[in-house]
């Protein structure tokens, strides 16, 4: 086929398959086997509201502290996150920069950890702090259905360059409540994938939520949690904005 010819036929079939946003519904753009694998309190000010919320004394960690959220809570970017009354009245938000494995590997160096990263995108780790408290351990509370809302889509690794860098927020109804830059991480992505495939298989689509910074709603004086109709917001320089409506009831 003459090269013009084909050309012209890729970019009709371009202009054929390409539709604006507002035309289409964007679902979670990975959805793992495994549980999203998540870091808690790695941003010092973070750690540090949570100690003084609880008075407790603030340590400072010498290896990330994991746990994980249930497969089943992964929620799509734009879905109206439907939670109940009769579970918790604390629902909270953390906006979080989230990572998908691309290369599989274990024992991982730190210094290589990076090229294993497919690319990035935003995350609501969202929490019933009730829950995350009565258990013990955070999992119940940190797995309800659709309470890890991903996207709104993947932006790969060569375009993101240093993914400690980045400006991340979150807004409830358009107030600012988180703001931050991943530069405050105290332990950085590399780090934390070095870590967590230590001894462990981590593999593609592997997701890791690489934790909250300050401004959660429990920590605030007096506490605020998600209400039925609020639009909470996780923006995230160079990935975009994760948007989700709360329903409760
Ligand atoms: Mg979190």
């Amino acid at each position: 086929m003459p090269h013009d010819v084909l050309t012209r036929l890729i970019e009709e079939s371009r202009e054929r398959s390409a539709l604006p946003l507002s035309e289409v519904t964007l679902h979670a753009p990975v959805r793992p086997r495994k549980n999203v694998f998540c870091v808690g309190r790695n941003y010092q000010d973070h750690a540090a509201e949570g100690a003084r919320t609880f008075g407790r004394e603030l340590k400072i960690r010498e290896v990330p502290e994991f746990f994980s959220k249930a497969v089943t809570a992964i929620a799509d970017p734009a879905a109206t996150l439907k939670f109940q009354s009769s579970l918790s009245r604390e629902y909270d938000w953390e906006g979080e920069l989230g990572v998908i494995i691309g290369q599989p590997g274990r024992d991982i160096a730190e210094k290589d950890a990076l090229e294993h990263v497919f690319g990035y995108t935003c995350i609501n780790d969202i929490t019933a702090r009730n829950l995350q408290r009565a258990h013990g351990q955070w999992f119940k509370g940190k797995s309800l259905d659709q309470s890890c809302p991903i996207g709104p889509w993947i932006v790969t690794s060569d375009e993101i360059g240093d993914p400690q860098q980045l400006a991340i927020e979150v807004q409830v109804n358009g107030d600012v409540k988180q703001r931050a830059s991943t530069a405050s991480m105290i332990f950085p992505v590399a780090r934390i994938v070095a870590e967590l495939s230590r001894g462990m298989t981590l593999d593609p689509a592997d997701v890791i939520a690489t934790g909250t910074p300050a401004g959660v709603g429990f920590a605030r004086t007096p506490p605020e949690y998600l209400q039925n109709g609020d639009e909470v917001e996780v923006k995230i320089e160079r990935i975009g904005t994760l948007r989700n409506t709360i329903a409760i009831a």
